[in-house]
């Protein structure tokens, strides 16, 4: 997949993001683009974010 301009325009990381804001703009963004893989340190965090059930 290829970079997705629009997307990054909208979602910057914040220079001094909290490792919380770094898994959610990791979970957002690897729905939207692909242009890179998520790190191996976010990934246990993100699957967990992913699987949580969601309540209403
Ligand atoms: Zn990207």
């Amino acid at each position: 997949m290829a970079l997705n301009r629009e997307w990054h325009r909208y979602h910057r990381m914040p220079p001094k993001a909290t490792r919380e804001q770094r898994i959610k703009w990791h979970a957002a963004h690897a729905a939207a683009c692909g242009c890179r893989a998520v790190p191996e340190s976010i990934r246990p965090d993100l699957e967990r974010l992913l699987k949580r059930p969601r309540k209403r």
